[in-house]
């Protein structure tokens, strides 16, 4: 597996470079969400360590940036890039060497803890995952490893906020399992106070049917009308790219085909 892939498309952040701190074959993740386009683990972990190697990534990144240039550079990956113990080394390696923003995607279950706290507030994208407005909804959708609750992943995101200069999302999967609870997970949305909340539900291939283009639009208005700003997965335009490396996105995508 690369370290530096894509660029990909992005509905919410462009045209994004992503940088895969676990590099792994298998997903990597303290979650389980019954949608997860990657499939089952039994292993789920928070434990952290390091996988990749920074002298590996910026060579592979300086290689990358010769040949395109992306709107943002986004850890991402196949499992929760929080995990990586050496995320606040590389993203300070990628700052040296070139002044796109940073961006991350995560599942939200470490950001309370310290270390990561103090790492994800260098970047300058931070986008957080909420799908459930109560613990009986998180362990049902997302399925956490031992010793995680909804009530310290919500904190953890609250606290975080609260000292981050840079842009915090939510990004919110809907499915038949918590479409019922808009209301309801708004309003916790509304006590983090986020800059943008993201609406989706999923497109790409998993054990879950993605909610219509109907449905999300109710869902979109019940956020609107709290006067949360909301951009939705249907509504959004991709920007067309070129891409570098077909199979290692395809790899990232739980074989999901894609355009290119
Ligand atoms: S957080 Fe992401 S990678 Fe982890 S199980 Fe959920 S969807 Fe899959």
């Amino acid at each position: 597996m690369k370290i530096v892939y894509g660029p990909v498309s992005s509905w919410r952040l462009g045209k994004s470079l992503g940088i895969d701190l676990l590099c792994s074959e298998k997903k990597i993740c303290s979650f389980d969400c019954i949608y997860c386009q990657l499939g089952k683990q039994s292993n789920k972990i928070t434990r952290r360590k390091n996988f990749i190697k920074i002298k590996d990534m910026k060579k592979e990144l300086n290689i990358a940036l010769e040949k395109t240039y992306p709107d943002v550079i986004t850890f991402s990956g196949l499992g929760e890039p929080t995990l990586a113990k050496n995320i606040d080394l590389v993203a300070k390696e990628i700052k040296k060497i070139t002044d796109i923003p940073l961006a991350i995607l995560t599942n939200s279950t470490l950001i309370g803890r310290y270390e990561v706290k103090n790492a994800l507030k260098n970047l300058d994208i931070v986008i957080a995952k909420l799908d459930a407005s109560n613990e009986k909804q998180f362990q049902e959708i997302n399925q956490p490893a031992k010793g995680i609750n909804f009530k310290e992943a919500v904190k953890g995101i609250k606290d975080f906020g609260e000292k981050f200069s840079g842009k915090l999302d939510i990004q919110i999967m809907f499915i038949k399992n918590n479409m019922n609870f808009s209301e309801e997970i708004a309003d916790v949305v509304c006590e983090i106070e986020p800059d943008e909340t993201q609406i989706n539900t999923p497109l790409r291939p998993c054990a879950i049917d993605p909610l219509t283009e109907e449905q999300l639009s109710r869902i979109e208005k019940i956020f609107i009308k709290k006067n949360l700003k909301t951009i939705s997965v249907y509504k959004s335009t991709k920007p067309k790219i070129t891409l570098m490396d077909k199979i290692e996105i395809f790899k990232r995508r739980g074989g999901y085909k894609f355009e290119g």
